[in-house]
C-alpha cells in the first residue's frame, strides 16, 4: 500500500468495499478504472488499456468520458455486471490534499433506472429469495423504475421458484450470504441471472406501512431482505415504492417454465425476440404501461370464471363500439408512461419536460372518461367508476410550467409568469433595464448624429457602444471609455451602462436561482401525488390492454370463447394465432379440436412438417388466450378452466445446462406427470424420440396409459411411433388422429387437416418414391416394412433419421457430415456463448 499516491490509497479502500462490481472513479472529466477492473471493462467494452506510474509496478488502468458514460455502464449492466459510480463529494478548490470520492450509487442489472437502460414496454424487477427451515421459499419482486412490489410464498421446492424467476424475466436476485451454493450456481449458469447478497432481513421502521396488508413473519423477513438491499445500493429517495401485494399463486394458472418457453409466450425460442411470440399478436396497447400490464396478464393466465368472463364482457364493450373505441385510443396515444414519471419523481429527477408530460397526460384524463362513457356497457363502466382526473395537480402544473422548459432546470426559463410575484419582479427589472438600453440607444444616436451607433452585448465585455471607424470623429472628448477595438469599429462603455448592467446581470442570475427553488419545491407538491399518479396509472392501462385485445379481436377474427365445466373441449375451426400471421402467401388451414368427456387423449400421427405440433400449440395457446381475457382464433370455442398446462415440445433443448435431449425430455414429462390434474392440460410432441426405438415406444406407451389411467389430463399426443395407435383398442378415451397430406400431380401435398384415425404407415415409403429414389431401394424397403409389421425377425434399430420424414438431410448433425476431421470436433465443442466475438474470430 505505501506505495502507492494518496488518490490511489484512496481508490483501493473505496474498491475494497465494492468487490463485486466494476468501480467507476471520477477524475476530472472521466471516470477511471484500474487493475483488474481496468482489465476486465478494457476487454468487456472494447477500449484502450493504459497503465499509469504505480511505484514499483505500472498499474492497469482505462477510462470512459463522463459525458458518455451511460452507455458503457448500460452496456456492462447488461452483460450482468454491476457498477459503482464513485463521485467526488467536495467541492475540488475547498479541499486539501485528495478530493474526498463516495460511492453515490450502484447500479445493478436489477436496479437500473436510467430511461436508456430500461424497455419501455417491460417491467425491470429485481427478486430476493429467501429460504426458510421448513423448505418452503419466498420470492419477493420490485421494479424500482414503476415501485412495483409484490411477494409469493412458495411451498413446492425450488423448481417452482426458478419457474418463477423465469416468469418475470428476473435479471438479478437477491439472497442471503448461506444461501445454498448448488442454487446459486443454477441461478448464475442456467439463468444468467446476477447474483447479490444481503445478510439482513429485519424490517425497518420506515419501511412498515408498505407490508400493512401482509400478516406473515415469513412473507414480511423475506421482503425486508429485498428492500435492505435496495437501500444500500441505491442511498436515495424511496418514497415511491408501493404496498407490497401478495401474489396468490393458486389463483392463476400454472405453467411452468418450459412450457412458457416452448411455448413461445413472451418471446421466441431461436430469435429470443417478442416477434413471433404470443405477446407480439395480442399486444395492441398504446402506452409502455398498457403493454407492462398486458404482460403481467400473460404471465398469470386467471383460473376465475367470473374474473375471466369481467374482462370478456369488457373486451365485448369495447369491441361493439369501433369509433368510440378508435377516439379512445387517440386520447391514450397522448398519455405518458405515468408509472415510471412517478419513481422519477420519488428520484428527484424529473425536469421541466417531464411535468410538461405529465400536464399534459392529465389534460387528456377528463377527455378519456368521456369516450368510456359513450360506451353503452356496464363492465365498462366499472372500469372508470373511481379513476381520478387531479385537476388540481393539473391546475397546480399549468400555472407553473412553461411549455417550452428547457431540459435543463438550473438555467430558467421553466416558470410561467405570475406564479411568483418575486419573479415577476427580477423579470421585470430585467425587462425594464432591456428596455431602457434600448432607448439609450436612441438617445445615443440622436446626441452623436451616428446613425449606425449600436448597443450590443457579449459575455465577455457585457453591454457596450459601438461605433464604426469612419465615424469616430462624431464623438464627444471624454465621455466615452475606450474597451475594445476592432477592425472596422471601436466599442466604448460609459458608467451608466455599466451601472444599468450590474442590475439587469443580478435581476437576472436572481431570477434564474429562484426559478430552480420555485421548481424542486414544485416537484416536492408533485411528489405528494404519487400514490394517487399511481393509482391513475393502473386504471389507465388496464383500460389499454382491454382496449387492445378489442382491437385484436377485430383485427384477426378472434371470437369469445365460453367455458364448461364439463372437461370438454370443442373448438370449431381452430386457427394458431401466430402462424396465421406469419404465412405470406398460403393459407391457414383451420382445424377442429373435439375432446368430449369420453376423450381425455388424442393421439397424433402424420409425417413430420405435416402441422402436428402446430395443432397440439394451437390448442394450448387457445387456452391461455381465453384465460387471460382475451378472444380466440376460431369460429368457436368451448373450454374448460385449465389449471395448468404442461408440454413437452421439440426445439425447445436445454442447451445451457448441457444435458441430453432425452433427459430434458424425461425431466419435463415427470414434472407434467408429477403435477397434472384431471383439470390439466397435456402436450407431448414425440416423446420419446431421444433413444432408442424400443426403449422410446416403451416409455411413451406407458406414459399415455398412466395418464389414462391416473391422471385424465386433456393430453394431445404426437407420435412417428405408429405401433402405438393400437392403444385406441385397449383405452377407452384415446381417440386416434391424423394430419392428411395427398399425392397431387407428382407432389405429396400437406393438406394439414386434421382426421379422425391412425395414418398410413407406407406413407413414408410412398413419399420416397414420390421423390424418386432407386427403385431397388423403395422395393427393399417395401419388403423390410412388412417383415417388421408380421413382427418376425428382429426389430432393427432405427434411427430418427428413419421416421417418417422427408427431411433426412437437415436433421443430419454438422458433424456428422465431416467425420474425419478432428478439428470440428474442437471447433463443436467451442462455447460461443459464452465467447467475445473477438475470441470467436481469433479461434
Ligand atoms: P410437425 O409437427 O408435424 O412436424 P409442424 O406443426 O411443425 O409439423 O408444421 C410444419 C409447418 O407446416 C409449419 O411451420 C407451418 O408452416 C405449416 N403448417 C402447420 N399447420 C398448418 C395449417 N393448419 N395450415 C397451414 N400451414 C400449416
Amino acid at each position: 500500500m505505501t506505495q502507492y499516491t494518496p488518490m490511489m490509497k484512496q481508490y483501493l479502500s473505496i474498491k475494497a468495499q465494492h468487490k463485486d462490481a466494476f468501480l467507476f472513479f471520477r477524475l476530472g472529466d472521466f471516470y477511471e478504472m484500474f487493475f483488474e477492473d481496468a482489465t476486465k471493462a478494457s476487454r468487456e467494452l472494447e477500449i484502450t488499456l493504459t497503465s499509469r506510474d504505480g511505484g514499483d509496478s505500472r498499474i492497469p488502468m482505462c477510462g470512459v468520458p463522463y459525458h458518455s458514460a451511460e452507455n458503457y455502464i448500460k452496456s456492462l449492466v447488461e452483460k450482468g455486471y454491476k457498477v459503482a459510480i464513485c463521485e467526488q463529494v467536495e467541492d475540488p478548490k475547498a479541499s486539501k490534499g485528495v478530493v474526498k470520492r463516495e460511492v453515490v450509487q450502484l447500479i445493478t442489472p436489477g436496479t437500473v433506472m436510467e430511461g436508456s437502460m430500461l424497455d419501455d414496454k417491460e417491467n425491470n424487477y429485481l427478486a430476493s429469495v429467501s429460504m426458510f427451515e421448513d423448505d418452503t421459499f419466498t420470492v419477493s419482486y420490485n421494479d424500482l423504475s414503476t415501485g412495483e412490489n409484490s411477494i409469493a410464498l412458495i411451498t413446492d421446492g425450488w423448481d417452482a421458484v426458478v419457474g418463477e424467476l423465469y416468469n418475470r424475466s428476473v435479471k438479478e436476485v437477491v439472497v442471503a450470504d448461506n444461501f445454498p451454493e448448488s442454487y446459486q450456481t443454477q441461478l448464475i449458469e442456467r439463468m444468467n441471472v446476477t447474483v447479490s447478497y444481503e445478510k439482513n432481513d429485519e424490517l425497518e421502521q420506515t419501511f412498515e406501512h408498505l407490508v400493512k396488508d401482509i400478516h406473515q413473519q415469513k412473507l414480511i423477513d423475506g421482503f425486508a431482505r429485498l428492500l435492505n438491499y435496495i437501500q444500500h445500493t441505491q442511498k436515495r429517495s424511496l418514497d415511491h415504492l408501493q404496498p407490497v401485494q401478495k401474489i396468490e399463486l393458486q389463483d392463476y394458472m400454472a405453467l411452468d417454465m418450459y412450457s412458457k418457453r416452448n411455448l413461445e409466450l413472451m418471446e421466441t425460442i431461436r430469435k429470443k425476440g417478442k416477434i413471433g411470440s404470443l405477446l407480439w399478436v395480442v399486444d395492441d396497447t398504446i402506452t409502455s404501461m398498457g403493454a407492462r400490464l398486458l404482460k403481467k396478464w400473460m404471465e398469470r393466465p386467471l383460473l376465475r370464471k367470473e374474473d375471466i368472463t369481467i374482462r370478456h364482457n369488457q373486451v365485448d364493450g369495447f369491441l361493439s363500439q369501433f369509433f368510440e373505441r378508435e377516439e379512445l385510443r387517440e386520447e391514450l396515444k397522448s398519455v405518458y408512461d405515468l408509472e415510471r414519471l412517478s419513481g422519477r419523481i420519488a428520484f428527484g429527477n424529473v425536469n421541466a419536460r417531464d411535468l410538461i408530460q405529465l400536464k399534459k397526460s392529465l389534460s387528456k384524463v377528463p377527455n378519456i372518461l368521456q369516450v368510456l362513457q359513450k360506451f353503452d356497457n356496464d363492465s365498462i363502466q366499472h372500469l372508470y367508476a373511481n379513476i381520478n382526473p387531479l385537476e388540481d395537480l393539473h391546475d397546480l402544473l399549468d400555472g407553473s410550467v412553461k411549455e417550452d422548459a428547457p431540459i435543463s432546470i438550473k438555467e430558467g426559463g421553466i416558470i410561467k409568469d405570475g406564479f411568483n410575484s418575486q419573479l415577476d419582479e427580477y423579470r421585470d427589472a430585467t425587462r425594464n433595464g432591456k428596455q431602457w438600453i434600448a432607448q439609450l440607444e436612441q438617445k445615443e444616436r440622436a446626441e452623436t448624429k451616428i446613425k449606425s451607433l449600436k448597443i450590443g452585448y457579449n459575455r465577455v465585455f457585457g453591454y457596450y457602444i459601438e461605433v464604426t471607424k469612419a465615424n469616430l470623429h462624431l464623438l464627444p472628448e471624454g465621455k466615452y471609455e475606450r474597451k475594445q477595438t476592432l477592425t472596422n469599429a471601436e466599442r466604448y462603455i460609459t458608467p451608466e451602462l455599466k451601472e444599468k448592467e450590474t442590475l439587469i446581470i443580478e435581476a437576472q442570475e436572481k431570477s434564474v436561482e429562484l426559478e430552480y427553488s420555485l421548481f424542486v419545491e414544485l416537484r416536492e407538491k408533485v411528489k405528494r401525488y404519487i400514490g394517487e399518479l399511481q393509482q391513475l396509472a393502473d386504471q389507465l392501462s388496464k383500460i389499454d390492454v382491454l382496449q387492445g385485445f378489442a382491437s385484436v379481436a377485430e383485427k384477426n377474427g378472434y371470437v369469445r370463447p365460453v367455458f364448461n365445466e364439463l372437461r370438454e373441449i370443442e373448438i370449431s375451426q381452430g386457427r394458431h394465432p401466430v402462424v396465421e400471421q406469419v404465412m405470406k402467401e398460403e393459407e391457414f388451414v383451420p382445424n377442429d379440436v373435439l375432446m368430449t368427456q369420453g376423450t381425455d387423449i388424442l393421439l397424433i400421427t402424420g409425417p413430420n412438417m405435416s402441422g402436428k405440433s402446430t395443432y397440439m400449440r394451437q390448442l394450448a395457446l387457445t387456452a391461455i388466450m381465453a384465460q387471460i381475457g382475451c378472444f380466440v382464433p376460431c369460429e368457436g370455442a368451448n373450454l374448460p378452466v385449465f389449471d395448468q398446462i404442461f408440454t413437452r415440445i421439440g426445439a425447445a433443448d436445454d442447451l445451457v445446462s448441457g444435458q441430453s435431449t432425452f433427459m430434458v425430455e424425461m425431466m419435463e414429462a415427470k414434472h407434467a406427470l408429477k403435477n397434472a390434474t384431471e383439470n390439466s392440460m397435456i402436450l407431448l410432441d414425440e416423446i420419446g424420440r431421444g433413444t432408442s426405438t424400443y426403449d422410446g415406444m416403451a416409455l411413451a406407451q406407458a406414459i399415455v396409459e398412466h395418464i389414462h389411467e391416473h391422471i385424465h389430463a386433456k393430453t394431445l399426443f404426437s407420435t412417428h411411433y405408429h405401433e402405438l395407435t393400437e392403444l385406441d383398442e385397449s383405452l377407452e378415451r384415446l381417440k386416434n388422429v391424423h394430419v392428411r397430406a395427398e399425392e397431387f400431380e407428382g407432389n405429396v401435398v400437406f393438406l394439414h387437416q386434421i382426421q379422425d384415425g391412425a395414418a398410413d404407415e407406407s406413407y413414408g415409403i410412398h413419399v420416397a418414391k414420390l421423390a424418386e429414389l432407386p427403385h431397388t431401394l423403395i422395393e427393399r424397403a417395401t419388403n423390410l416394412l412388412h417383415q417388421f409389421e408380421n413382427g418376425n425377425g428382429k426389430l432393427p434399430e432405427r434411427s430418427d433419421e428413419e421416421q417418417l420424414s422427408l427431411f433426412v438431410e437437415e436433421k443430419q448433425p454438422v458433424k456428422e457430415r465431416y467425420v474425419n476431421a478432428d478439428w470440428t470436433d474442437q471447433l463443436a465443442s467451442l462455447n460461443l456463448m459464452e465467447m467475445t466475438p473477438m475470441d470467436a474470430m481469433n479461434e
